[in-house]
């Protein structure tokens, strides 16, 4: 047997204090609706294992996935909590899947409806599709027999463009009270993070944020009640000296202006850190700021330690990564910049 791994020099901080008071802000912000949690993609790459016990203490009830794959880890939660998995029953063996475990798929089209119909049936969730063509029944068969044999839970729709003040946000929310009038369900649900700062006519009976409970801000007006919930970490692997005029990394776009001392540390565009924070990311080690130097390689990225020279090897340093902020900084969206963070990280 081996022995016990030793600690990655890699690690995720997970504030857990943030987490569930964003859960608590936004569910209070869902007015009469309660709020659940996407959870899909590790949720968001911070780690549904972590994620779901504490929101679940929090008192979050209802918790979306993405794939079938990510049931297995959830389920020593999914005797307490509602699970649903967004893509359906593509086979019979994803119906029997289902049944077997306890959770909902969600029902996506007419074929799923039968799929699951004719498999035994139960309790499921129905998506419908107001207007993101992508995953849902469509409006027109809205009136299909199969669906009126469904045990719908949930009746949800999924919103465009929340995070904007378009004409589409009003069009959606009156289809999807047209769907409610239609097919019989226990709970209706529209609103994604962005969707509940829409107001009480959005949020139904349960709201499903994502985004803002790992600490991205889908509307400018949601950033004060939100806080940052991931912090990658990563350990200085190796201190050195540099000389004036030396270049520091692949295709040397660092020159070192003066002599510096700089520190490689165990993180890179492999990990999702990626080659965008070249130059311009921002580490930090007890208030002292470290930026990033040259390109970030695969597994590793330089900092200039010249102003910190009480930190050496094997200590450890925080990445900037405030979720808007480095959005902002990157170009690379907030959904991004969490679901990038890859397994290495100790979690
Ligand atoms: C991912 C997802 C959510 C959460 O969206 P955010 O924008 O992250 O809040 C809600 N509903 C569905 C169907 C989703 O796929």
């Amino acid at each position: 047997m081996l022995p016990e791994l030793p600690t990655p020099a890699l690690r995720l901080g997970l504030d857990v204090d943030a987490l569930t008071s964003n859960w608590r802000a936004l569910d209070r912000m869902s007015g009469r609706a309660r709020a659940g949690a996407a959870v899909k993609a590790n949720a968001y790459g911070l780690g549904a294992r972590r994620v779901v016990p504490a929101l679940q203490a929090a008192g979050c009830r209802d918790f979306f996935v993405a794939h079938w794959s990510e049931v297995p880890e959830l389920l020593t939660e999914a005797g307490a909590i509602s699970l649903s998995v967004l893509h359906g029953p593509l086979t019979g063996a994803d119906a029997a899947f289902a049944r077997a475990v306890g959770v909902k798929p969600v029902i996506n089209s007419l074929d799923q409806a039968r799929r699951w119909v004719e498999s035994g049936g139960g309790p499921c969730d129905l998506m419908v599709d107001t207007g993101m063509n992508r995953l849902g029944v469509a409006m027109a068969e809205l009136g299909d027999p199969v669906l009126g044999r469904l045990e719908v839970d949930v009746l949800l729709s999924h919103l465009v463009s929340s995070e904007e003040d378009v004409a589409l946000n009003g069009v959606q929310q009156e289809r999807w009270t047209q769907a409610r009038a239609v097919l019989r369900h226990a709970r209706a649900s529209l609103a994604n993070s962005g969707g509940i700062a829409l107001g009480s006519a959005y949020h139904g009976d349960l709201t499903r944020p994502g985004i803002a409970l790992y600490g991205g801000v889908p509307r400018p007006e949601m950033g004060e009640m939100l806080q940052q919930v991931a912090r990658p970490e990563a350990a200085i692997l190796q201190v050195r000296q540099v000389a004036a005029g030396e270049t520091i990394g692949y295709n040397a776009t660092f020159t070192a202006p003066a002599a510096m001392r700089v520190g490689t540390i165990a993180l890179g565009y492999a990990d999702g850190y990626l080659r965008c924070w070249s130059g311009r990311g921002r580490f930090t080690a007890g208030g002292t700021v470290l930026p990033v130097l040259g390109r970030i390689s695969m597994d590793l990225t330089v900092v200039d330690l010249t102003q910190a020279p009480e930190i050496g090897e094997g200590d450890w340093v925080r990445a900037d990564y405030a979720i808007p902020a480095a959005a902002a900084a990157t170009g690379l969206s907030q959904y991004e910049l969490l679901t990038l963070l890859g397994a290495r990280f100790g979690r």
